[in-house]
């Protein structure tokens, strides 16, 4: 279709649980074993051809957020999607994950298209199931793994299937 869009992305969730890793992953294709902690924010653009539209997503990969929460607003604002990631061999990560959810549904744009994301499945040993509290939260699901590249294109494609078409 000729339908274009522009919109914002935004990376929430725990120090380590892999956010700079998927991100780049997705746009670099790459995976380093000591990823380096991302300083401030970083930032990357990506467009995205999916059925009816073309989907450019401008990502933000933050840092900073986890430990001093009060910059966190800063960060969602005027995001239309938002990649909450926690880690399925840590369930403290996954505790924090379900404070993000709660937070985007309370102070967040009420259309924004927000994934929970499960990092780390090629560590499937260690797995905490967060399936059924995704469906109860109106969020789509998918575990990844930046490291083996596992879902990791099929979650920003599937943001950009479900962004609202001007
Ligand atoms: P961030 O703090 O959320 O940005 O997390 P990073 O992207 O810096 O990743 C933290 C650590 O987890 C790094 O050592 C990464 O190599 C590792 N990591 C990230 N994604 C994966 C993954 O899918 N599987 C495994 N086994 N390790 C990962
Ligand atoms: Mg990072």
């Amino acid at each position: 279709g000729n339908n274009s869009i522009n919109a914002k992305l935004v990376l929430l969730g725990d120090m380590g649980t892999g956010k700079s890793s998927l991100v780049l992953r997705f746009v670099k294709g790459q995976f380093l074993e000591f990823q380096e902690s991302t300083i401030g924010a970083a930032f990357f653009s990506q467009t995205l051809a999916v059925s009816d539209a073309t989907v450019k997503l401008e990502i933000w990969d933050t840092a900073g957020q986890e430990r001093y929460h009060s910059l966190a607003p800063m960060y969602y604002r005027g995001a239309a999607a938002a990649i909450i990631v926690y880690d399925i061999s840590r369930m403290e990560s996954f505790e924090r994950a379900k404070k993000w959810v709660q937070e985007l549904q309370k102070q967040g744009n009420p259309s924004m298209v927000t994934a929970l994301v499960g990092n780390k499945c090629d560590l499937e040993d260690k797995r905490e199931e967060a399936r059924t509290y995704a469906e109860e939260n109106g969020l789509f699901f998918m575990e990844t793994s930046a490291k083996t590249a596992i879902n990791v294109n099929d979650i920003f494609y599937e943001i950009a299937r479900r962004l609202p078409r001007a």
